[in-house]
């Protein structure tokens, strides 16, 4: 088998277990994924394009050619590009592990505040307010690499784009009303995407 579909699988389902687990023990599973307070863009583009989506990864994972028509043209000298796809991947699948760890029962799939909920600011979010997005960001740039299928690669990326564009001003604000100075404060000493540097 190609490595590169080889890698492929065993990335999509290492993820798919991770995020599964998670969903799971933060119960947002069968919640509804949007929020009054949110851009009604991304849950339509999740329900329009999940399903093609989905079934296109399927196809892919079980035969490749039957997604040809997506494929891009990468010349093999540039096969070093998807095995960065293949090592950023699996960066990323572990840095969600840590993110979620921290992130614990406060995570939720929209822009909410739950009932029991606590200010994390701890593992990843001791630097970053927003660290899960990024890494989703990198997550689907790697696996558009590793597929070199654009069918693949490019919904996750548009989606995950559009979420951070949208989603971050709108939770920080739930985030203020709901935990005041203390949020306020911990945004002065933390970047949004990224460590703030020169502190
Ligand atoms: N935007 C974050 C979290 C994504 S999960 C990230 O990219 O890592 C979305 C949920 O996380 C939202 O309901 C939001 O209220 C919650 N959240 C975001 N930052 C938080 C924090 N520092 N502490 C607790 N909950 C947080």
């Amino acid at each position: 088998m190609n490595p590169f579909r080889l890698s492929f699988i065993l990335l999509f389902v290492l993820f798919i277990v991770v995020r599964g687990y998670y969903h799971r023990k933060s119960g947002t599973v069968g919640e509804p994924i949007e929020s009054e307070a949110e851009n009604k863009a991304i849950p339509f583009l999740r329900r329009r394009a999940g399903v093609p989506w989905i079934i296109g990864v399927f196809v892919y994972m079980v035969y490749p050619p039957w997604m040809a028509w997506a494929e891009l043209p990468l010349p093999d000298w540039l096969d070093w590009l998807r095995w960065l796809g293949v090592g950023f991947a699996a960066a990323t699948i572990a840095l969600l592990v840590w993110i979620h760890h921290a992130l614990d029962k406060n995570f939720s799939t929209h822009a909410r505040i739950r009932a029991d909920h606590t200010l994390v600011t701890s593992g990843p979010y001791r630097w970053v307010r927003h660290p899960m997005y990024p890494t989703l960001m990198l997550f689907s740039l790697a696996a558009f690499l590793l597929s070199a299928n654009w069918f693949i690669g490019a919904p996750p990326t548009l989606i995950v784009a559009l979420i951070m564009i949208t989603r971050p001003s709108t939770e920080e604000q739930q985030l203020i009303e709901k935990f005041g100075d203390e949020y306020r404060v911990y945004m002065q000493r933390t970047g949004r995407f990224l460590p703030r540097l020169g502190r």
